[in-house]
């Protein structure tokens, strides 16, 4: 069967691309092939849903530029699709005094990023802090905040559904090449040519992406897990750690649930020396413990017990761990009609709408001229 645009991955990038790509081109017909049974199951339902402000990335980065378009655009989308949202803002917190100098210089990158609103947290605010942290000094970003990860994916799940654009479940990928102008992609249940192909299979791509004869990235995961707090804590905004140095995520940070106000401790960074899956530590507990009472106040290992785990799609270049999001298009690859994300790990859950619009600007141009 021909479908003229053909998108693989149905995380929150894949589904809302294919949205963007349908408001240019409506009377097109096209589809999306995800692997599992459900949309969102791997990275865009495992995260800590927290819509980031743009506070870390390098000033020249396309994480930063898609970060805060992002973080407006879910705002707009969260109101129209009535999707859980909260702008409930973050604490990053020095818990002890070498971690002071890491934190003003991160206040001061924040600031150059153009984040909006950041100010030093002072009196009676720093006090109610310090009754659940180790303060030594901490900041408020009001632009961060929250969304429901797997709200967000029914929700635009569904708007491709009642538009009728087939969102096909249990189909894999198994293989793609290009034969003449046209994309041969085979399937476990079928094969399809197209005319426009979007890899957008996270922790996947690049080794879809290398049946084109594209080798230059390798996949690279690293599992962020997650423990849930069987009591009550102060839930009202987010509160994170100075990033520690070489470590491979934000630090262990609390996130929550909009049903019932759960709070978790998370992620960590782990190796996965059993591949893509995710499965739990035993002794997970014992294992994140020391982050988590390095910050927090009155936390014991009896409070906390397992919950979940994502795994980021982190890539490597010729070795190399390239760490900015990656959009790929013929002027960088040099294949026509094959489009891909890579490296779509945090904020990418935030950036995920301007990406998703930034991909079909590129597929329209392209489109057009087919
Ligand atoms: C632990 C963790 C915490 C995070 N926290 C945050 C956060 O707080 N804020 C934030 O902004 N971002 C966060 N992120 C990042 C965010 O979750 C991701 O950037 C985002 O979900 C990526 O979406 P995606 O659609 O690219 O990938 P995915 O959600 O992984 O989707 C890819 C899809 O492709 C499918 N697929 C794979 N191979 C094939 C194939 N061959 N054929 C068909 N389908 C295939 C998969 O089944 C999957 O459904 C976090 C990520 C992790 C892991």
């Amino acid at each position: 069967m021909h479908i003229p645009i053909l998108v693989a991955g149905g995380g929150i990038v894949g589904l809302l691309t294919l949205r963007e790509i349908h408001k240019i081109f409506p009377d097109a017909d096209k589809a999306l092939l995800e692997k599992g049974h459900y949309f969102g199951d791997a990275a865009s339902g495992r995260n800590s849903g927290v819509m980031h402000a743009g506070l870390y990335y390098p000033s020249d980065s396309l994480k930063l530029k898609f970060c805060l378009e992002g973080n407006s655009l879910w705002e707009e989308l969260a109101h129209e699709l009535n999707i859980p949202f909260s702008r409930c803002g973050k604490y990053l917190v020095a818990a002890t005094v070498d971690e002071v100098e890491v934190l003003d210089e991160l206040f001061d990158h924040a600031k150059t990023n153009g984040v909006q609103g950041l100010r030093w947290v002072k009196g009676d605010e720093l006090s109610t802090l310090e009754n659940y942290c180790f303060v030594e000094e901490a900041f408020f970003s009001p632009q961060s905040g929250f969304i429901s990860p797997s709200a967000a994916t029914a929700a635009i799940r569904d708007v491709l559904f009642k538009k009728n654009i087939p969102l096909m479940n249990d189909y894999e990928v198994t293989g793609v090449s290009k034969v003449g102008n046209v994309f041969e992609i085979r399937t476990n249940r079928e094969t399809f040519t197209c005319d426009i192909f979007i890899n957008a299979t996270g922790a996947f791509a690049p080794s879809l992406r290398r049946q084109l004869g594209l080798d230059d990235f390798e996949a690279y995961w690293v599992k962020g897990n997650y423990l849930k707090l069987n009591k009550k804590f102060y839930t009202d905004s987010l509160i994170y750690p100075v990033p520690p140095k070489g470590l491979k995520g934000l630090g262990v940070h609390t996130s929550f649930d909009f049903d019932g106000g759960v709070v978790r401790f998370g992620p960590d960074t782990q190796e996965c020396p059993k591949g893509y899956e995710h499965s739990l530590n035993e002794n997970l507990v014992e294992e994140m413990y020391p982050a988590i009472s390095k910050l927090f106040k009155g936390i014991e290992r009896e409070d906390l017990q397992q919950d979940y785990c994502g795994i980021r799609a982190k890539i490597k270049r010729h070795g190399e761990l390239f760490s900015d999001f990656w959009l790929g298009t013929s002027l960088e690859h040099g294949v026509e009609g094959y489009f891909e994300f890579l490296g779509i790990e945090s904020p990418g859950l935030t950036a995920a709408p301007a990406l998703a619009k930034e991909m079909a600007k590129q597929v329209g141009h392209n489109f057009s001229k087919k």
